[in-house]
């Protein structure tokens, strides 16, 4: 399937971390507009919880806490599907619309055609995608069906300090820019769906400083499995020039065997 974005209309998310108030409005407004259980958690001695994302949590605030002469300092982030220009999850996956790309840009996937393969895991730079219950392919989807109704996705409708603000991608970098922010997910990837403005080093918010697609995974799917395609179809096309040139092996009348030696 190809996977191209027309970036002039490419839609997409601003993450400004500043504003955001680690109240977690966004991550209830998700499971409720998409119907996603409850997951059941423990105190671990954090504020932070959930500690990971689930099948049944799209998007989670992490709670980046350090210790200052005694005092807790805490800086929020969202963490999400990236929504990448150029995603290992979609190159990756050998069931055709499994995960597939909007005309807005957006990474969505199809549950019934998923195979449960689970590639996406190993191709996504973000650790994104989840399984679910029955073994199928888990994650944000931007609220498809909100968007192409013309609304904002579910977490940036409930976000009280429009830290997640949602539009057309080229115009939220261009204001972000203009107020001198320091954006991560600019060209990344062919440029991340979801851009941060960061008050930090990315690695301090546990994100990769430059990130790529494993290359094993091209190994994978440009070589190895074009050749295994190859091996497949050139075997098929070997027996039938035998069947066409030589004819259909023949049983022995004698001993009913096909053909092989015996001493
Ligand atoms: S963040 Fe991971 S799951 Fe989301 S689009 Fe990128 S590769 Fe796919
Ligand atoms: S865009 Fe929709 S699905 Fe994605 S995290 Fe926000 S509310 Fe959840
Ligand atoms: S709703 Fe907005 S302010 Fe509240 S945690 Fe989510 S991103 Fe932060």
């Amino acid at each position: 399937m190809s996977d191209t974005i027309n970036q002039a209309s490419r839609k997409g998310f601003l993450v400004d971390t500043a504003r955001c108030i680690g109240c977690r409005s966004c991550q209830v407004a998700c499971k409720q507009w998409n119907k996603l259980d409850a997951d059941k958690t423990a105190n671990q001695g954090t504020f932070e919880n959930p500690r990971d994302l689930t099948a049944a949590l799209y998007n989670r605030i992490k709670f980046v806490e350090k210790e200052n002469a005694g005092a807790v300092t805490w800086q929020f982030f969202s963490e999400r599907c990236m929504h990448c220009g150029d995603a290992g999850c979609m190159k990756v996956c050998p069931s055709p619309g499994a995960l597939y790309r909007t005309k807005d840009g957006i990474v969505a996937y199809n549950k019934e055609k998923c195979i449960s393969c689970k590639y996406c895991v190993s191709a996504c730079p973000f650790g994104v995608p989840r399984y679910d219950g029955d073994e199928k392919v888990s994650k944000c989807n931007l609220c498809l069906s909100r968007v192409d109704g013309g609304m904002a996705p579910a977490c940036a409708k409930a976000c009280p300090t429009e830290t997640l603000k949602f539009g057309n991608r080229k115009d939220l970098i261009a204001k972000a820019t203009a107020a001198k922010k320091t954006l991560y997910g600019l060209d990344s990837l062919n440029g991340l769906g979801v851009v941060y403005a960061l008050e930090g080093p990315p690695d301090s918010y546990g994100l990769p400083a430059n990130p790529r697609i494993p290359t094993s995974i091209f190994l994978w799917k440009d070589i190895i499995k074009p050749l295994g395609i190859l091996g497949f179809w050139g075997s098929i096309g070997a027996m039938l020039l035998h069947y066409v040139t030589i004819g259909p092996k023949k049983v022995d009348d004698d001993t009913g065997d096909k053909g092989e030696n015996h001493e």
